[in-house]
């Protein structure tokens, strides 16, 4: 429920998830949020696909979004391994069950931003496109002003960086503040139709080939969502990458997956449209996420590696704990630190946890192969059970109840 008015306004930079879920969590504690978005229009065909796990689902329900039933997905309740020869190394549960019976949903991540600005604007919430922040400034009431590349600016009374893993808000608060680092991995991915693999029923499978890593599923439409990590050294720009072609990614890829699974080659063969390719970085600290009448929310201040499937969810979580502090802590002065203390923790381990799983999608020694292969049935039999992730897969936020001062 709405907090009554507080006559405060927030600046809020960035429209992809974390952007219009602050707006959201914001108005229900009762200060009016405008959002401001570099794109010229809605880009709502933007990225590949992503997890919203079951934890992200959860804090998205306490605001009133069911993305489940709104957002096209496949649930996904668990993540079977293979290795490149085909030998089944185990599964692991996707996130937990919610008390209702939800599970964890892979959806396309323009879908999902759609689903999100179109629940905004619902909400009464302005969105403003061709905006991109180009500066911001405290104003000498303590608020804050924005400026942007096209002349104009915004006012308010606090802003909220919601500007993704390149974010210009961290690059003003702190001009010393960490670039992304780059992980070493590639993620490819693309949707196919050809091949007749029976639908994947709750089901996402991973694969760890000899020389690169898979995922796909496969819906009952018969339409195959896949994608690929290929370890990648020395970071590629993004002219380079933009240079490669769709036809020259899926000859590159067969070949990195001639000794694996023919599955594979398959896939690849029969995607329709573009193969999109990205470098994959993450930002494993941040000396700070907040600084006078300015605060870092979602990928602009902890950027995961997309290994987790947490992304999306963990700046879902940010928002609704930034807007509790907000609506309970009478100034930013308190409410941003209690939302850092609240956040950091958490969301480290996540970026952690992320980079550790990449690493083990990229094993070029032939032993080290062999030994991840023996040993893995083994871990995840005994250590990857929902208990060993509860720490990521259960974090609740209670709305009702006080933040601690
Ligand atoms: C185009 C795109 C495609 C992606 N594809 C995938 C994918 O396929 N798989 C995956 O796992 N994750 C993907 N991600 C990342 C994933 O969406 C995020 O990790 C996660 O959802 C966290 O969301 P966020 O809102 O913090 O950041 P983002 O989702 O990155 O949103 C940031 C928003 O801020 C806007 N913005 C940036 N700079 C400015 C500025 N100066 N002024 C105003 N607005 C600005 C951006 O245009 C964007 O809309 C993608 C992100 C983007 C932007």
């Amino acid at each position: 429920m709405n907090q009554t008015s507080t006559n405060k306004k927030a600046v809020i930079v960035g429209c992809g998830i974390a952007g219009p879920v602050a707006a959201m969590a914001l108005q229900r504690a009762g200060i009016e949020a405008t959002v401001y978005e570099a794109y010229e229009a809605p880009a709502d065909y933007a990225g590949l696909f992503l997890n919203t796990a079951s934890n992200g689902l959860d804090v998205l329900r306490t605001l009133g979004i069911d993305v489940p039933s709104r957002a096209d997905g496949f649930p996904i309740p668990r993540m079977v391994m293979w290795s490149g020869t085909g030998k089944r190394l185990g599964e692991v549960a996707n996130g937990v069950r919610l008390p209702d019976g939800t599970v964890s949903v892979v959806v396309k991540r323009g879908t999902l931003q759609r689903m999100l600005r179109e629940e905004a604007e619902s909400r009464g919430i302005g969105i403003e496109y061709g905006k991109r922040l180009t500066s911001y400034e405290v104003a000498e009431d303590g608020g804050v002003i924005a400026r942007f590349e096209d002349g104009t600016q915004a006012e308010g009374d606090l802003l909220v960086g919601a500007d993704g893993i390149h974010s210009r808000v961290r690059r003003v608060m702190d001009p010393e503040a960490p670039r992304p680092s780059y992980t070493g991995l590639l993620s490819l991915g693309g949707y196919a139709l050809g091949p007749r693999i029976p639908p994947t029923t709750d089901t996402q499978h991973f694969v760890f080939g000899k020389r690169a890593f898979f995922g796909y599923l496969v819906r009952e439409s018969g339409e195959i969502w896949w994608f690929a990590n290929v370890a990648r050294p020395e970071e590629p720009s993004r002219k380079e990458l933009s240079g490669i072609s769709s036809a020259e990614w899926k000859r590159r890829l067969r070949e990195l997956f001639s000794d694996d699974i023919d599955l594979i080659g398959e896939i690849i063969e029969s995607t329709q449209g573009e193969i999109g390719a990205y470098p994959v970085h993450d930002i494993p600290t941040a000396p700070t996420s907040h600084k006078g009448p300015a605060v870092l929310i979602g990928d602009a201040v902890h950027a995961t590696s997309p290994n987790s499937g947490q992304g999306a969810s963990i700046a879902a979580e940010d928002a609704i704990v930034l807007g509790k502090c907000l609506r309970d802590i009478p100034n930013t002065e308190g409410a941003f630190p209690a939302y850092e203390r609240l956040r950091r923790e958490c969301v480290e381990k996540v970026v952690a946890y992320s980079r550790r799983i990449g690493q083990s999608k990229a094993i070029s020694n032939p032993v080290a192969r062999w030994l991840r292969d023996q040993v893995m049935p083994f871990a995840l039999k005994h250590f990857a059970n929902p208990g060993s992730h509860a720490w990521l897969y259960t974090y609740h936020v209670d709305w009702e109840e006080k933040v601690a001062v």
